[in-house]
């Protein structure tokens, strides 16, 4: 996978909160209209195994065990996306972990109170991004297409990154 200039890519999970709380299309539409390509979208179940590779560097906290059946309360929806610096772009549309004290205009400043309960996950580096697109995305689940919008969404040195 090239995860370089506008191919860099990134991993978002709708959890159960967003899921439950009809909030797939309201966290889509964020990402849609700033610009980003969607490349992928699966809704899944996730199990124990999964949630400790995924969440290995909050494994021994004693909140873990909570957040790991929350994270199995129901499906969630993983969103692969794309982008020039698709990462950093993606976590400020997204807000810090503690929802309620988010910034106004962020996902979880707008949708969420929690701090365990916060509508979405998105990958916190490119090289975390690396590693959690293949975890929830087979190569033959993302899709490589021409998006028209480019033209008006990034300057042509841009797009040639
Ligand atoms: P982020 O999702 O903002 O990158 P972390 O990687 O630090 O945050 O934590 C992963 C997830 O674990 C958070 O999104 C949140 O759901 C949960 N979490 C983090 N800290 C706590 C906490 N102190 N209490 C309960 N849940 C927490």
């Amino acid at each position: 996978m090239n995860f370089s200039g506008v191919k860099e890519k990134t991993l978002v999970l709708i959890k159960p909160d967003g899921v439950q709380r009809g909030l797939i299309g309201e966290v889509l539409v964020r990402f849609e209209r700033k610009g980003l390509k969607v490349i992928g979208v699966k809704m899944m179940s996730l199990d124990e195994a999964v949630l400790r590779e995924h969440y290995a560097h909050i494994s021994d906290k004693p909140f873990f065990p909570g957040v790991s059946s929350f994270m199995q309360s129901s499906p969630v929806v993983a969103v692969c996306l794309e982008g020039l610096d698709v990462v950093a772009a993606v976590r400020k549309i997204v807000g810090i972990t503690k929802s309620r004290e988010a910034d106004a205009g962020t996902i979880r400043g707008d949708f969420a109170m929690s701090v365990a309960c916060n509508v979405v996950h998105a990958s916190d580096s490119v090289d975390t991004a690396q590693k959690e697109v293949p975890r929830f995305f087979k190569a033959d689940d993302l899709f490589e297409y021409e998006k028209g919008e480019y033209e008006h969404v990034y300057a042509a040195d841009e797009r040639a990154k």
